[in-house]
């Protein structure tokens, strides 16, 4: 008799997308002339630069040619693409980080669910809330999380760091020490990002405590501000605690093309039940290479050119068009009476929801009243009630119709 994995029973559905579609589509058959302009997308939608298109499409012909046909690579990927993120992510900012601490993969989403594979089942687990909510349904998928309790929307066994406008939406730390730390920033949803000096804090923390930082910076290429780190790596110690996750998802809109990497460094432990010191890098090595068989040829030359002089120009122009919406929904809002969160180092504009309303009934209001379509921050954690996401991803056009919209609301 087959068993099944019961720790995926545990799982709530997550209604949040499809509930959207559900509302947006009732909607439009409803009143069919009415144009709806969705600003709750978390994908690009800026296409591939020329730089990296040229070099994805020579790569591509190379495999066509018996002299420099390519079929498996390293499954960490080839050293072209580690060394420049050794240098352009690293070095640059004054971190050494070795070609052999990288793993290039398809995804951060994927590295940030499969990291859990070498990590013990025991471990506690603390996630910010709200938050990307692949850290925790990852973890409740490996049986780390407890059950789940109807009343609180929270899972027992899991800690919960509330991120809200009452501390600034910096985590505090928790009463439990928890294993296992998942850090987001800049924050997916909040748009929010953590200075140096409080990141430092949690480096110290976890030194303390012999805990692990999961970090992620999928959207470290939307910081603007000088007091922001860009990798975990530049605070001092870090090398000893913490993973870092990065994408060229958000980086150059690679969401459809799959490219990331992950930073394993060498003089990161954990500890085996006695106690015994083992490298996680060796762990993640083996896990990488017996699971994974590595990104493909030509997006990994794709994702080369994203460093290429040329290459850097075109994305940061993509990155600052996203960035002047982010700046005219921030503007937009204010002006219209609301209070509004992240947006200077992030894509995502975080605001408050009126008084007495939740984000789900603001949502339906923001649909009915302004055919604006958004994200009710409840859907990302518990925390998240009482706020809304909206996105810079969508046209410039679009971005300032849905202000004047916002603005006419009655
Ligand atoms: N991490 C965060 C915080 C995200 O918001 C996303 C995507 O929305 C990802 C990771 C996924 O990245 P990737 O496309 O590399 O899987």
């Amino acid at each position: 008799m087959i068993t099944i994995n019961e720790n995926f029973l545990e799982l709530q559905d997550s209604y949040l997308f499809s509930t959207i579609a559900q509302k947006v589509q009732a909607f439009q058959e409803k009143y069919p002339d009415k144009k709806i302009i969705k600003l709750g997308i978390g994908d690009v939608t800026r296409p591939i630069v020329p730089a990296v298109l040229e070099a994805m499409h020579k790569a591509v012909d190379e495999l066509g040619k018996e002299e420099t046909f390519r079929g498996y690579g390293l499954e960490q990927g080839y050293e072209f693409l580690r060394e420049k993120i050794a240098q352009y992510d690293y070095a640059k900012r004054g971190v050494t980080i070795q070609l052999d601490e990288i793993f290039v993969s398809d995804g951060a989403k994927c590295d940030c669910g499969n990291i859990g594979d070498i990590l013990g089942l025991d471990n506690v687990v603390a996630i910010t809330d709200p938050v990307y909510p692949v850290y925790l349904d990852t973890n409740v998928m490996a049986g780390r999380s407890g059950t789940y309790d109807a009343i609180s929307g929270k899972y027992r066994k899991m800690i919960y760091l509330p991120a809200t406008a009452e501390n600034h939406f910096i985590p505090d730390f928790p009463k439990k020490v928890p294993d296992m730390i998942y850090l987001c920033f800049p924050n997916n949803p909040t748009g929010t990002t953590l200075s140096k000096e409080i990141l430092k804090k949690w480096v110290d923390y976890a030194r303390k405590n012999h805990a692990l930082i999961l970090f992620d910076s999928a959207y470290e290429a939307y910081i603007s501000e000088d007091n922001v780190p860009h990798t975990i790596y530049e605070i001092e110690g870090a090398k000893e605690v913490a993973i870092e996750f990065r994408s060229f998802s958000k980086t150059a809109g690679f969401t459809g093309l799959r490219c990331a990497y992950t930073v394993v460094p060498k003089e990161l432990k954990g500890y085996t039940k006695d106690g015994k010191e083992i490298a996680l890098n060796g762990l993640w090595n083996r896990r990488h290479g017996t699971k994974f068989n590595g990104v493909s040829y030509p997006v990994q030359r794709a994702a080369e050119a994203v460093y290429s002089a040329e290459g850097q120009k075109q994305i940061k122009e993509n990155i600052a068009y996203y960035m002047n919406n982010a700046c005219l929904i921030r503007e937009g809002l204010q002006s219209a009476g609301y209070t509004v969160y992240g947006g200077i180092n992030a894509p995502y504009i975080w605001l408050k929801v009126p008084n007495g309303v939740t984000s789900w009934e603001f949502f339906d209001i923001l649909l009915e009243k302004a055919n604006v379509v958004g994200t009710p921050g409840v859907g990302f954690g518990p925390s998240g009630e009482g706020y809304f996401r909206l996105t810079s991803f969508g046209t410039k056009e679009n971005t300032m119709e849905a202000m004047q919209r916002i603005k006419n609301m009655k």
